[in-house]
């Protein structure tokens, strides 16, 4: 056998091995979503639900398309982004307490991925103790069904009152913007079997759900919109919902509102009211559409707000 004859024979192997580590199949998802870290005794589990492609350009409104452009090249974004979906899991030690549901079926199969995330990070939805929904859009309420039945068997479902009337009732609907008629219709489809079985009980501003969390009232993006405010062993974690749709503008042009908010202007001072109690306060932030896990502190600078994504930290055993 010629040195030349093995050299190619070596080369070929070579070849062959090379394609071969190429040709592994690309795998194409995500891990699954759940984080976990620790309030005071409180276990908080974010989960997400997905995340969907967020039309900036037809939503924003109050702001110039090119401010909005302007605002998303500062952070390395471009139209369209997408927008996480995330719920929290709040579990208090006696109480298990999920605060939104996702989008259910309601966005197609970009989301409604919830309750495999709850599943992943160790829970049954029978565990449910309690659902607090921080309004009745489709992507926070259409989560408390799956398969057309109650998600969570074993759940009371609680929203604000004002959120309760006015989603719920025909003539609202009648007098809305016609965009908005799905959203009446699915909060109601949504809300039916809790109704029919006494387990939807709307409450009054700034109730105390369980101990440690408390609703706080944020109107504006609907009309009973409502934050959770979780507080253990001298921490608070504001679970705010839907202050902010687009982080990368909205922290920058306070102002700027989406056309699915109910009364801009108060949704508007709503917020701004809010990332400078948020500021202030150091409050840990748990938010519905900032990147997964959306929990973060703000901090105010010359341009408006910053947003401080929590540190990733490994297994939680200690409160901290
Ligand atoms: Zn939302």
């Amino acid at each position: 056998m010629s040195v030349r004859f093995i050299a190619r024979i070596a080369a070929s192997l070579l070849f062959a091995a090379s394609a071969a580590h190429a040709a592994a199949p690309q795998v194409r998802t995500q891990a699954p979503g759940w984080y976990r870290t620790m309030l005071g005794r409180f276990e908080i589990t974010v989960l997400s639900d997905g995340t969907h492609t967020f039309p900036v350009d037809t939503v924003m409104e109050g702001v110039s398309p090119a401010a909005v452009d302007a605002a998303l090249a500062r952070n390395d974004l471009r139209r369209p982004v997408q927008g996480s979906i995330n719920a929290f899991l709040v579990n208090t030690g006696t109480r298990l307490v999920l605060i939104d549901t996702g989008a259910g079926v309601l966005y197609g199969d970009c989301c409604g991925k919830l309750l495999a995330h709850l599943r992943a990070a160790g829970y049954a939805p029978e565990q449910v103790d309690l659902v607090l929904l921080t309004h009745l859009h489709k992507d926070h309420v259409g989560g408390i069904l799956a398969g057309g039945k109650p998600a969570f068997p074993n759940a009371v479902v609680r929203a604000a009152g004002a959120d309760a009337d006015y989603w719920l009732a025909q003539d609202q609907r009648a007098a809305a913007p016609a965009f908005l008629a799905s959203f009446f219709d699915s909060a109601a489809a949504a809300l039916a079997p809790y109704v029919a079985a006494g387990r939807f009980q709307p409450f009054a501003p700034g109730a105390t759900l369980v101990p440690g969390i408390r609703a706080v009232a944020e109107p504006g993006h609907t009309p009973g919109h409502s934050g959770y405010l979780v507080e253990d062993g001298g921490q608070a974690l504001l679970v705010w919902g839907d202050v902010v749709h687009v982080a990368a503008v909205q922290l920058e042009q306070t102002q700027a509102t989406v056309k699915y908010d109910t009364s801009a202007s108060a949704a508007r001072a709503s917020r701004t009211g809010l990332l400078e109690r948020a500021a202030r306060e150091h409050l840990l932030v748990g938010a519905a559409h900032v990147a997964f896990p959306g929990l973060g502190h703000v901090r105010r600078d010359s341009t408006g707000y910053v947003w401080l994504p929590l540190n990733y930290e490994g297994d939680p055993a200690d409160p901290h």
